[in-house]
């Protein structure tokens, strides 16, 4: 390819309503233009950077028995309702309907699509397992689109969904997704770690997110400093905090006026936050009200709250009303004295209720109680892990302190089981001649945010430096001047050789100043630049340049081929 018949409109100028580095350079290098919000056509740079990352990809799930197939992107309510999920999925789902009132909605994912066309082909063991896949676009309304590629609204991913006769088969299945993504991350050159997920509304049994580490990452992600534990912060399990031996004093109502947050409390009652417990209220899309205690100074994971009150699936901060209703009072509650009802849930952290004489509100204006003893005092709760974990907590499996980092999720694996199968009636024909639903397993991929990753790892104040496996060219062939006939004539030769030798090269053939040649190439980030000066028609010296390193080869005509595979292969 040559430059003169490539549009790569470059800007100097930092767009404004950018915020993380890749969304910069992405706009910058010319390798995509914003259509509308969280939406992106992708330029002829982007593109094949695009089309690198799913040949990749292709390769490993071929590799590891997967076919490709493609599926519509509009789906029919019908299914969804088969599944309960056309109810359950929410404002995220871009609905629409048809010229005869039919609702449908933009794929957000394919589950229920695929298991509907599985249960029409499959009918016996023998035909198990079963691993399709498709690369495709997704549509998702997301609240904040938002970072470029990271968070948009219609984007890139690959999605593989595995069927096998038992849960045997799933894990196996599971195993060989869990490697493939480990190869197709590795090969993209990135810095990941793949970490325990929770597996959200999806359903099922385990689940892992695989996770480029970056800071501008919107995952929190939890890792062992001394084992390979790693899980996401809303996974993190956390054991409860050991009992407090204090002998438990007398419950005492104190008057605390104006006290309505941990602090001021603290401040006031002077004791650390760790001796308070703190209510945080919600209410669910049900409208039910779900009471939350953890310990003054611990954050409440709303993972682990859905995941503990059946069908909660967004939880907002509940009405003042509803907490009233109950006899409650906000800014000073506590379990003790709250109408207990089927619409109404009090969960506490079981760290909580190791705790002796600590302060909790007395569901009062400006009232609290002094030495509440959980276990004494609370009368009947729901005790679990509800805690989010933080830097220093122990390692649930070794005991180790914990380390917090922060990451950006490129691909999930999850196993299914029979959520989806045995709801819409995907069932085979066993060795004994019974029929069992099928047991699966679901992996994605974004594409777009796998290349958005590969830039937040990849820069400088230069511009983007990718890993070769996914650069838009390996090599680029400048003439300093392409103007000079002899120069360009030697730059062409020197293109046309690297094309042979099969390197993916681009020839910068514009007539442009040197400078701003060079400008583009490393805002672009070629792994590999060489360039033709004068001195190359004069004695046939050439320079190569690596972009990472910036290390400079000054090599002969003869030799540079040579000196440019040896160098492409380490980048
Ligand atoms: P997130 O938690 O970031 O919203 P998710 O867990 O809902 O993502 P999955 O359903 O697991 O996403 O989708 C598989 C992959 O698709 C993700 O790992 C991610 O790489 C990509 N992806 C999901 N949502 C988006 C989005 N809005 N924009 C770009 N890529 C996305
Ligand atoms: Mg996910």
């Amino acid at each position: 390819m040559r430059a003169t018949n490539l549009c790569a409109p470059t800007l100097r100028q930092v767009p404004a309503d950018a915020e993380v580095i890749s969304h910069k350079l992405m706009l910058r290098a010319g390798m995509m233009r914003k259509a509308a919000s969280g939406m992106y056509t992708f330029l002829p740079l982007g593109w094949r950077v695009i089309k690198k990352i799913e040949n990749i990809i292709r390769e490993e799930m071929d590799a590891a028995g997967g076919q490709e197939i493609m599926m519509p992107i509009l789906q029919s309510d019908e299914l969804w309702q088969e599944s309960g999920r056309w109810a359950a999925y929410g404002a995220e789902m871009m609905r629409l309907k048809d010229r005869h009132g039919h609702e449908f909605c933009l794929g957000p994912t394919h589950e229920e699509m695929i298991t509907a066309l599985v249960r029409g082909e499959v009918r016996s063991h023998k035909q198990l397992p079963l691993l399709l896949y498709q690369i495709q676009d997704k549509f998702r309304d997301e609240r904040r689109p938002r970072f470029g590629l990271m968070r948009s609204r219609e984007f890139i991913m690959k999605d593989l969904y595995s069927f096998d006769k038992d849960e045997a088969g799933m894990d196996e299945s599971y195993r060989k997704m869990y490697a493939a993504y480990t190869t197709i991350f590795r090969r993209c050159g990135l810095n990941f770690r793949p970490v325990e997920a929770d597996n959200g509304a999806i359903g099922g049994g385990h689940s892992h997110e695989f996770t480029v580490l970056a800071e501008s990452g919107e995952s929190a992600i939890a890792y062992c400093t001394a084992c390979d534990y790693a899980a996401s912060d809303e996974k993190a399990e956390l054991k409860p905090l050991a009992a407090s031996a204090e002998e438990a004093l007398p419950l005492e109502k104190v008057s605390t006026p104006g006290t309505n947050t941990i602090d001021t409390l603290a401040a006031f009652l002077q004791i650390p936050r760790e001796r308070t417990i703190k209510a945080v209220a919600y209410q669910d899309d049900g409208n039910r009200l779900i009471l939350v205690f953890v310990r003054g100074d611990h954050a409440v994971n709303e993972i682990k709250v859905r995941n503990l009150v059946p069908g909660a699936a967004e939880l907002r901060m509940a009405d003042e009303e509803a907490i009233t209703a109950v006899g409650g009072s906000p800014g000073f509650m506590s379990p003790i004295g709250i109408k207990r009802g089927e619409n109404t849930f009090i969960l506490v952290d079981a760290t909580v209720m190791n705790m002796v004489n600590a302060v909790t509100g007395a569901n009062e204006p400006d009232f609290h109680y002094k030495n509440v003893s959980p276990k004494r005092d609370f009368g009947e709760v729901q005790v679990g892990d509800l805690r989010l974990v933080e830097e220093g907590d122990a390692c649930p499996k070794c005991g180790a302190p914990l380390k917090m980092t922060r990451g950006i999720e490129v691909g999930q694996v999850f196993t299914l089981g029979t959520k989806y199968s045995a709801a819409m009636g995907a069932t085979f024909l066993d060795e004994q001649g019974k029929e069992n639903p099928m047991v699966m397993g679901c992996y994605g991929i974004g594409v777009g945010r796998t290349m958005a990753a590969a830039i937040e790892q990849g820069n400088d104040e230069h511009g983007i430096i990718w890993p070769r496996a996914i650069a838009p060219f390996e090599l680029l062939v400048v003439p300093v001047n392409a103007k000079d006939e002899a120069q360009l004539t030697f730059a062409e030769k020197i293109y046309n050789a690297a094309k042979e030798a099969g390197i993916d090269t681009l020839l910068d053939d514009r007539k442009e100043r040197a400078g701003v040649k060079f400008k583009d190439a490393d805002l672009i980030g070629y792994p590999l630049r060489v360039t033709v000066g004068p001195k190359a028609v004069e004695t046939g010296e050439i320079e190569l340049k690596v972009r990472r390193t910036g290390e400079v080869h000054i090599v002969s005509a003869n030799e540079w081929l040579g000196k440019a595979k040896e160098l492409l292969a380490g980048l």
